[in-house]
């Protein structure tokens, strides 16, 4: 059996409880998409800035209640304020502190989970999660996706692995949770490349990593390269036998926040088998299990 350290089990173990995250829009933007680093984004990010379920408006109380009316099925005793939508840390730090404080206080919430580029954490930015940091427990996701170069290059990341390694090294220094993002099948990527970039995130000391199957969505670049025969996604059999030897790397005190993926269905083109999560789930699982 392969085992894994998943973001339950760490629940569990830090928080004695299951925690629910809640997905919110801050309303920012990104620098990849706004100009300053590029216009079009990462090849394979859609419209929504990866936060195909975060709720949207300005409001973050009002997010937050939404979120919970959908899930109060599952009468969950505590939450994660997530904040998923394109790089949540790139406005003023004013409007940050504004904006992640509102998530802070809204009842249940145990931690502040906040997705951004390692690009985009200047001191003042870090200076104010350490703050936050202290009064409830913040986490920092950082989307490297991959560390090989020329993968770098195509999918249009916008900022050197060595940005990454200081950003993890500036959040550890200051006691901040740090949860890496992996892109697994990116095109002309063999399975070597993909245990280097994993390997890369250990050695910089990620607390944590996700684990995401690539997803090509409608009306990205990486959707017309896909349709011109450009390259071809994995599939499930390849994905399960990448995940084993992938999570047999990874030590127990890095936990696994996810081991696939979460795109928009109405946007998915490939690959299709991704799409019936909970089967895809219950196959890895019985895959890991038996191993
Ligand atoms: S993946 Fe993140 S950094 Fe890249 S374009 Fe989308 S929101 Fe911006």
């Amino acid at each position: 059996m392969i085992r894994y350290t998943s973001l339950n089990e760490y629940c569990l173990s830090a928080f004695g409880k299951k925690l629910y995250k809640l997905s919110v829009d801050g309303g920012f933007t990104c620098p990849n998409r706004d100009g300053r680093c590029g216009t079009r984004g990462c090849i394979f990010c859609g419209a929504d800035g990866s936060g195909a379920f975060a709720e949207h408006g300005t409001d973050i109380k009002k997010q937050l209640e939404k979120a919970v009316l959908r899930i109060q099925a599952k009468k969950p005793q505590g939450y994660i304020a997530y904040f998923q939508a394109y790089t949540n840390t790139y406005a003023p730090v004013d409007i940050l502190r504004e904006r992640f404080s509102a998530a802070l206080e809204f009842p249940g919430v145990e931690v502040l989970d906040i997705a951004t580029r390692p690009d985009c954490l200047d001191t003042d930015v870090l200076d104010l999660l350490e703050e936050l940091n202290k009064i409830k427990p913040v986490w920092v996701e950082l989307g490297l996706q991959t560390a090989k170069q020329s993968s770098v290059q195509y999918i249009r990341r916008g900022y050197g692995n060595e940005v990454y390694t200081q950003a993890v090294n500036n959040l550890r220094k200051r006691g901040i949770y740090c949860i890496t993002h992996l892109i697994l099948g990116l095109p002309d990527e063999s399975q070597e490349d993909m245990k280097n970039s994993l390997q890369f995130a250990l050695d910089a000391g990620t607390d944590a990593v996700k684990l995401q199957l690539l997803h090509v969505l409608r009306g990205t670049d990486l959707a017309t390269d896909y349709e011109n025969g450009k390259f071809q996604t994995l599939t499930l059999e390849e994905y399960i036998s990448l995940l084993k030897t992938l999570l047999s790397m990874i030590p127990s005190s890095v936990s696994v926040h996810r081991i696939t993926g979460d795109g928009d269905k109405k946007q998915l083109i490939a690959p299709l088998w991704s799409a019936d999560k909970k089967r895809v789930l219950n196959t890895i699982r019985k895959a890991l299990a038996e191993e």
